[in-house]
C-alpha cells in the first residue's frame, strides 16, 4: 500500500548508487528488514548529511511506492555511535553483527526482540572493551533465538535425555547424548554452560569462558544456523 511511514532503523549496509544516490539495507523497528533509496544523498549539500552510513541508528520517514525500495524522505540521528566508529575492533564486530542480521533476518516483518538486541549490541560496542568474542557469540545466540533458530541446550535434541549431553549436532539443532551423537562433535561442559548462561543473561553480562569453549560454542551456533536457517555466518571474531 503506497504511502509514508515513520520508523526507527539501523543502517546495515549503504551502497553507492548511480550519480548521487545511496541504496540502504535497513533493519527497522516497524517493518523488519527493508531496502530504501536515498536520492541525492551523496551531493555535497544533501539534507541527509553523513547519517546514512552503516551502524547509524536513525529516526526515519520513508515513502513506500510500487517498487521494492522505499524512498527516504526524512532522517534524524538517534545515535551515531561515535566511539564505535573510532575503534577498529568495534567496527569489525559491528560489521559482523550487522552481517549476521542481514543473513538471518530477511523478512519485512517487525521483530522487536531482534531490533532491540541489535541496538543494545551497538551501544555496547560504543562503550569500553565490548568487542570481544564472548559478547559477539552471546549476540549471535540471542539473535538466533530472536529469529527462531536457537539451539536446544536443555536436553538431547534427538531423544530428550537430560543427562550425559557430551556432544553437539548442528543437524539435530542442539546438544545430544552419547547414544545420539553420530554426526555431532564433542562439546565441553564449559562450552555448554557458556551457551546456557549467554542466553539467560543480558547481553552486557556475557559470561566468561576459555578460548576453546568459545570456539566450540561458535561452531555449535554456526552449524545450527547452517542446518536450520540455511545461512553461513562469517567467523565471529
Ligand atoms: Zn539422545
Amino acid at each position: 500500500m503506497p504511502g509514508s511511514f515513520k520508523t526507527e532503523a539501523v543502517v546495515l549496509r549503504s551502497i553507492r548508487f548511480g550519480e548521487a544516490d545511496r541504496v540502504l539495507h535497513l533493519y527497522t523497528a516497524a517493518r523488519g528488514r527493508i531496502g530504501a533509496i536515498a536520492k541525492g544523498s551523496r551531493k555535497p549539500r544533501s539534507r541527509f548529511g553523513g547519517r546514512l552510513e552503516p551502524f547509524f541508528r536513525l529516526d526515519m520517514v520513508l515513502h513506500e511506492g510500487r517498487g521494492d525500495l522505499s524512498t527516504v524522505t526524512g532522517v534524524h540521528t538517534v545515535n551515531a555511535y561515535a566511539s564505535l566508529r573510532a575503534s577498529g575492533p568495534a567496527l569489525g564486530a559491528a560489521a559482523r553483527g550487522c552481517d549476521a542480521v542481514l543473513r538471518l533476518l530477511d523478512s519485512p516483518e517487525p521483530n522487536p526482540a531482534a531490533y532491540n538486541l541489535l541496538c543494545r549490541y551497538l551501544t555496547l560496542l560504543d562503550g569500553e572493551d565490548a568487542a570481544g568474542l564472548r559478547t559477539a557469540l552471546a549476540f549471535r545466540l540471542k539473535l538466533a533465538l530472536a529469529a527462531g533458530f536457537a539451539p536446544e541446550l536443555n536436553a538431547c535434541a534427538r531423544c530428550g535425555e537430560a543427562d550425559g549431553l557430551t556432544a553437539f549436532s548442528g543437524a539435530a539443532g542442539g546438544v545430544v547424548c552419547g547414544a545420539c551423537q553420530r554426526d555431532g562433535f564433542e562439546i565441553s561442559a564449559e562450552a555448554h554452560r557458556f551457551m546456557l548462561d549467554a542466553l539467560g543473561r543480558p547481553l552486557a553480562e556475557a559470561p566468561a569462558a576459555d578460548d576453546r569453549a568459545l570456539r566450540l560454542a561458535e561452531r555449535a551456533i554456526t552449524t545450527t544456523l547452517e542446518h536450520h536457517a540455511h545461512v553461513h555466518l562469517r567467523a565471529a571474531a
